[in-house]
C-alpha cells in the first residue's frame, strides 16, 4: 500500500487531496518521464468539481502501475511509500501525471 496524495480535485474521487478509491491504476507503458503517465482510474467530476464518492478519502491505497520503466514499479504495482498524483487542472485522464516517477 502507498500513501498516496493527489490535486486533481475535478476528479469524482478526490477528496481533499486524497483518492476516495481502495486502488487506482496508472498507465504509461512506455513512460520514460512523469508527464507519458497518467491516473487512468480518474472520472470527472462535471463542471462544477463536485466529488460524487460517498466514500471517505484513503491515506494509503493500492496502486497498480504500467509504467515498467519506473524505479518504482514491481511487477506492475508501485512500491513507493509516497505518490503524488498531479493535475490541478485536469478535466481527464490525460491530463494528469504521477509526479513520482523516476527512471530507472
Ligand atoms: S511512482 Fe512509479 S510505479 Fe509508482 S505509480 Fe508512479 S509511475 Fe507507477
Amino acid at each position: 500500500m502507498t500513501n498516496l496524495t493527489c490535486n486533481a480535485h475535478c476528479c469524482t474521487y478526490n477528496k481533499d487531496n486524497l483518492c476516495s478509491r481502495g486502488d487506482i491504476l496508472v498507465t504509461g507503458t512506455g513512460a520514460n518521464h512523469p508527464s507519458q503517465t497518467e491516473c487512468d482510474s480518474f472520472i470527472g467530476a462535471g463542471r462544477d468539481c463536485y466529488c460524487n464518492s460517498s466514500s471517505s478519502g484513503k491515506e494509503s491505497i493500492s496502486i497498480a502501475c504500467e509504467a515498467i520503466n519506473c524505479v518504482h514499479n514491481q511487477d506492475r504495482n508501485c512500491s513507493a511509500n509516497h505518490v503524488g498524483i498531479n493535475g490541478s487542472k485536469a478535466h481527464s485522464s490525460s491530463e494528469t501525471e504521477c509526479s513520482s516517477f523516476q527512471m530507472r
